[in-house]
């Protein structure tokens, strides 16, 4: 099966915590602050790997957790830094945010490419003393790592797009032309995964065909095959238009030709304003008439032409080397332009999560909110500084706010896990 879309969810590993710790010594009564700073958390990152064709691991493993960075230690001892998720994807996978449909890269290139970025470690209490707080007896939480739900979505990247009917000979050109062997049979989308391969020309130069699902009608609209492979073709820098001018099954070259620009038209306008050659195939078994009739068609609409039989090779060269004279005028494949998340987003996604709730019984407002029982822990009462400490993480967090909008007043308690105290304003 070929599986081009994929939808997962990333999440880079959360920083470590500081540490709170005190030097001991012999003989030494009160040591300073060692609390050592907590480690990175694990990234998520992406790379291009040429063994995976498509995005099939994805269907079974949709969740990428990268792990939390170690706590620091006493002695001023780091926390390690948790190990990075290296997520491996075909060339040309895009990965864009679901949320915002932002591209957050293009893996086209062999650069990795961080895509979630592990939190930083908290730091740890030998930071916070000063001469006025000797002893600080409390230490800063890690920081999130980000977190995305992503779509995948592999375009392939070709510098030529063979599009046509189904049947009309793109497989056998491509395998004519290249070391590629797709499937080749005569009856309708024996080719159900695009084909890549690799066309010499001369000796030095090459570019890269692809062999794309037959479109059929409506396919842009969902129906049937084709509309699907359609995002294969975006990236290319030239199509080529197969057409079958026997009319072998039927039909006829002209209507085709057309019926196959308005998919693509309905597709993206786009890929309908994409530089296009024309192929017409099958000229073994064509009437001269009937091919005379659609290459007057083509040069009314100024396109190149070219007359092929892919079966027995004729003309093939020769639209070889017109391709390869084409793409020399074009721009490179298309890359999509990632749009990197700003500061004030980062810092939304990784500041520790700062949600709580309040609830009153009997006169006590009840705080709950899982991060402040770590910094409870380490905090300690007596202590002035990290008193302060802690009130002013209530005040930052909302907390305050909150009391206050739901009618706190002067001597109220306030219960934080096993933690009480008077309100006081
Ligand atoms: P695709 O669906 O467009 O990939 O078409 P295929 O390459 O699978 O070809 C469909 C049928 O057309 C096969 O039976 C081929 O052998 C036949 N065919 C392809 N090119 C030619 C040609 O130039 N002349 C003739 N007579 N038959 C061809
Ligand atoms: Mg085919």
């Amino acid at each position: 099966m070929f599986v081009d879309q994929a939808k997962i969810y990333i999440k880079a590993g959360d920083g470590g915590d500081g540490a709170v710790s005190f030097h001991r010594e012999k003989y030494v009564a009160a040591g300073g602050p060692d609390g050592g700073d907590g480690g990175k958390g694990g990234d998520v990152i992406f790379k291009v790997d040429d063994n995976i064709s498509n995005l099939i691991d994805f269907r079974y493993k949709k969740k990428y957790v990268a792990e939390k960075g170690q706590n620091g230690g006493a002695k001023c001892s780091y926390g390690k830094s948790a190990p990075d998720v290296v997520i491996k994807v075909p060339r040309g996978t895009v990965v864009k945010e679901i949320e915002t449909g932002r591209i957050l890269a293009d893996m086209s290139g062999d650069e990795p490419v961080i895509i979630a970025h592990g939190g930083k470690g908290g730091r740890g209490n030998a930071h916070f003393a000063t001469s006025t707080r000797q002893i600080p007896r409390f230490a800063k939480p890690g920081f999130r790592g980000e977190e995305f739900n992503v779509q995948l979505e592999l375009k392939l990247i070709a510098d030529v797009g063979l599009v046509g009917f189904p049947n009309v000979g793109k497989s056998t050109l491509i395998s004519v032309v290249s070391a590629a062997k797709p499937k080749i049979a005569n009856y309708h989308f024996t080719t159900l995964t695009p084909v890549l391969g690799v066309v010499k020309v001369g000796e030095e130069r090459s570019f890269v065909m692809a062999d794309i699902p037959g479109l059929i009608e409506g396919a842009s609209e969902g129906v049937g095959l084709g509309h699907e492979f359609l995002r294969h073709v975006e990236r290319c820098r030239l199509i080529v238009h197969v057409v079958d001018v026997s009319g072998i099954e039927g039909r006829d070259p002209i209507e085709d030709f057309e019926a196959i620009n308005k998919e693509l038209k309905n597709f993206s306008q786009e890929l309908a304003e994409a530089p296009q050659i024309v192929a017409a195939n099958k000229t073994d078994m064509a009437q001269p008439e009937q091919t005379e009739r659609f290459k007057e068609y083509i040069a009314q609409k100024g396109l190149p032409y070219y007359e092929i039989s892919a079966a027995t090779t004729m003309g093939t060269q020769e639209l070889v080397y017109g391709i390869n004279e084409e793409l020399a005028k074009l721009p490179p494949v298309k890359r999509f332009e990632a749009q990197p998340l700003t500061r004030e987003e980062v810092e939304a996604k990784t500041r520790s999560n700062r949600d709580f709730t309040v609830t009153v019984e009997d006169g006590i407002y009840f705080v709950e909110a899982d991060w402040l029982y770590d910094i409870l822990r380490t905090a300690n009462m007596d202590d002035y500084s990290s008193l302060q400490y802690f009130q002013n993480v209530l005040v930052s967090s909302g907390i305050i706010r909150k009391l206050e909008a739901m009618g706190i007043e002067e001597g109220d308690t306030v219960a934080i896990f096993d933690f009480e105290f008077e309100y006081v304003k």
